[in-house]
């Protein structure tokens, strides 16, 4: 069966929470670092090396930027909103990426919700969401510490 893309234009606007999150092995930067070229401060806030950001970062989207696999996240759970990055992309060669890539090749495809704060993913919005999703998609939880696996049809 051949899934249906819902076409929502979204940009990241004020959010850069996935440069803190993810692993970009072109700089070095490991899973749950804060990358050293994001900017501190509101106003200019945002990638310093924009123009020239390695291939990572350019081809990285998450699920709340564009809907794949016909998941569409609604507007408040937009990372910096909710505190998790859904996504089904990881490096390859990073400890985490290859974590959840053996995860996935064990239990089958799924979205990966990953818990930026400590607690998003425990608030009231994102158990509601993670118990949709589990419905028609494996999901896997990742924090710090661990990775979690619900499988698809499982009641929460
Ligand atoms: S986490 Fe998603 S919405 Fe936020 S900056 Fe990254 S790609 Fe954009
Ligand atoms: S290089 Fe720029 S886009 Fe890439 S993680 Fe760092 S701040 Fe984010």
């Amino acid at each position: 069966m051949s899934v249906q893309k819902t076409d929502i234009l979204r940009s990241c606007g004020s959010c850069n929470v996935c440069c803190g999150v993810f692993a970009v092995p072109e700089l070095g930067k490991l899973d749950f670092h804060r990358c050293p070229h994001l900017r501190d401060d509101a106003i200019s806030g945002g990638c310093s090396i924009y123009e020239v950001r390695p291939k990572t970062c350019r081809v990285f989207k998450c699920l709340w930027l564009w809907n794949d696999h016909g998941i569409v996240l609604p507007e408040s759970m937009r990372p910096d909103r909710s505190g998790i990055v859904f996504t089904y992309l990881f490096a390859a060669e990073t400890l985490h990426g290859k974590a959840i890539r053996e995860y996935v090749a064990a239990n089958g495809d799924g979205p990966c919700a990953i818990e930026v704060w400590p607690g998003s993913a425990s608030k009231p919005e994102s158990v509601l969401f993670v118990a949709g999703l589990a419905r028609t998609h494996n999901v896997y939880v990742s924090t710090r510490e661990s990775i979690g696996f619900i499988e698809k049809g499982t009641t929460l």
